[in-house]
């Protein structure tokens, strides 16, 4: 696959996925960054993003429950360019009924070049970086480039 760079604006578009067990965890997180996150367009898995609204306040467009496909719209809006980072405490622990839809999830995400944080640690160094408040370049799928490649 050939790349390109695309620029990402300071204000980023996030997805906040959690599953149940790490629901907690996840509004923890979203209350200690509220002021933040505050400044960024927030996506969320129905569920997710209604526990943490009620917590925080915190204005978030919410998608579908994961179970019910929610987890496939997040991954939709990452290959559509409309999600540029993803915050997804998955629990470790638990089998999920949609697991197809967790792999499937994760795997966009990887091909798609956005940074995914798994857990409270890693989206903690994610928000500390100072990346996290600026422009930056992003290597993407480049399918035009490939498909003049092979005419
Ligand atoms: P939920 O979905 O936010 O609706 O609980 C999360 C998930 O299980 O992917």
């Amino acid at each position: 696959m050939q790349y390109k760079n695309i620029t990402l604006p300071s204000s980023k578009t996030i997805a906040l996925v959690a599953h149940d067990n790490k629901k907690p965890d996840i509004v923890r997180w979203c209350e200690t960054h509220a002021e933040e996150l505050s400044k960024h367009t927030l996506y969320a898995t129905g569920t997710t993003g209604t526990v943490i609204n009620k917590a925080t306040g915190l204005e978030i467009n919410k998608l579908i429950s994961g179970p019910l496909g929610g987890d496939q719209q997040v991954g939709s809006l990452i290959t559509e360019g409309k999600v540029n980072f993803l915050i997804f405490f998955w629990d470790p622990f638990e089998p999920m009924p949609h697991d197809p839809d967790v792999k499937a999830l994760l795997r966009i995400a990887a091909v798609w070049n956005v940074p995914v944080a798994c857990n409270i640690i890693s989206a903690d160094f994610m928000v500390a970086s100072p990346l996290f408040k600026q422009e930056f370049e992003r290597a993407v799928p480049d399918y035009e480039g490939y498909m003049k490649s092979r005419a």
